[in-house]
């Protein structure tokens, strides 16, 4: 497989076209973001970790019938994936309260939610991200009504599984991010990543932190927490 050109950069991650039009490799970078990049710096071993976890967390998804774009890691940060067009939807599963949610709403972090929420937010760094609904979709043609509830029905599967297998080793799962794309074919298929960066994450016995807000609210020890997470998914996975 050759890599040719670089057709996308973002904060996190580059992409590159290869010689297979249906076949993209991504480039995990150590590059560390916050507060919609107001907050910037870096993470040494990140872009391996990231990389490493998705892997392992993507092929366990597909064996629970998620569809994803995993196809083959070739180096530590590096790995071959399906050709998507990104939707321009982040989908937020939360099962804890935590961040923008407690602050939005008034609700101290941690409280145990009665149900799964989940929440779209439109992706669009200018406007920060905002918060959407199934309407503001529809309407602004972000996606069908096909594939927005092909997106909530595999959301609400990962959380399920997601769950579980993290607290098998240990950890909370608070939120976190899924993003979703549209192959050549028009099928839908889970993108992007699963890592410390896109979950929250809380020991489950200690409720230690265990993921990105190490990083947004400077807590000290980032790079040993990334790595031990990582060490807790590659024992399991
Ligand atoms: N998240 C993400 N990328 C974003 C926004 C949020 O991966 O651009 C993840 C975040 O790490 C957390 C969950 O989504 O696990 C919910 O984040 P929240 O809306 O509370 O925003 P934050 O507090 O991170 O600003």
């Amino acid at each position: 497989m050759k890599k040719l050109g670089m057709i996308y950069e973002g904060k996190a991650k580059k992409v590159f076209k290869t010689d297979d039009e249906n076949l993209f490799i991504v480039d995990y970078k150590d590059d560390a973001t916050a507060f919609n990049g107001l907050k910037k710096g870096q993470i040494s071993g990140k872009g391996a970790v990231n990389n490493v976890m998705a892997n392992i967390i993507f092929q366990m998804l597909e064996k629970k019938g998620i569809p994803t774009h995993f196809v083959e890691q070739l180096s530590e940060r590096e790995t071959l994936v399906t050709a998507v067009k990104i939707l321009p939807l982040e989908v937020i599963i939360r099962n804890v309260t935590a961040g923008s949610f407690s602050k939005r709403y008034g609700v101290e972090e941690g409280r145990v939610l009665a149900r799964p929420i989940l929440e779209f937010s439109y992706k669009n760094d200018e406007l920060g991200d905002p918060l959407i609904n199934d309407d503001h979709i529809l309407a602004l043609e972000l996606a069908t009504e096909e594939e927005l509830e092909e997106v909530k029905r595999y959301s609400y599967i990962i959380n399920d599984n997601l769950k579980e297998f993290f607290l098998e080793i240990g950890l909370k799962l608070v939120d976190f991010k899924v993003e979703f794309g549209k192959q050549m074919d028009g099928k839908i298929i889970l993108a992007d990543e699963i890592s410390p960066d896109t979950c929250r994450l809380w020991d489950a016995v200690t409720n230690e932190k265990m993921d990105k807000d190490r990083f947004r609210r400077d807590l000290g020890n980032v790079e040993e927490t990334y790595q031990e997470v990582l060490s807790r998914v590659q024992k399991k996975g």
